[in-house]
């Protein structure tokens, strides 16, 4: 079991901080940075924030960028409430994620 949750979500945040600025350098293990911090959060049962799931994919491990995205905005009616919501498909792997605004 994880003791210090606080460090493990610094360390998870300072991956896929580290993954993005290795983007332009093609560095190939930007896909095992990403999925190692996803497998840290699933252990310690911490939801990764929404700022995360806009700039990486968790079904593909992928940095979201504007030629592997499609970006849609969505309103929808819920309980007589309009609810703005974006709409993340990623195109590597059809992966569709919602994420409310
Ligand atoms: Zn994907």
């Amino acid at each position: 079991m994880v003791k210090d949750k606080k460090k493990v979500i610094e360390k998870i945040n300072f991956l896929i901080d580290f993954a993005i600025s290795q983007k332009q350098e093609s560095n190939p293990y930007i896909y095992d940075y990403i999925n190692i911090s996803f497998n840290l959060a699933k252990k310690i049962n911490y939801r990764m924030p929404k700022e995360i799931h806009r700039k990486v994919c968790k079904n593909c491990f992928s940095i979201r960028s504007l030629e592997n995205t499609k970006i849609r905005t969505l309103r929808e009616k819920k309980n007589g409430v309009i609810v703005k919501s974006i709409k993340l498909h990623c195109l590597s792997c059809n992966h569709i994620k919602k994420i409310r605004v």
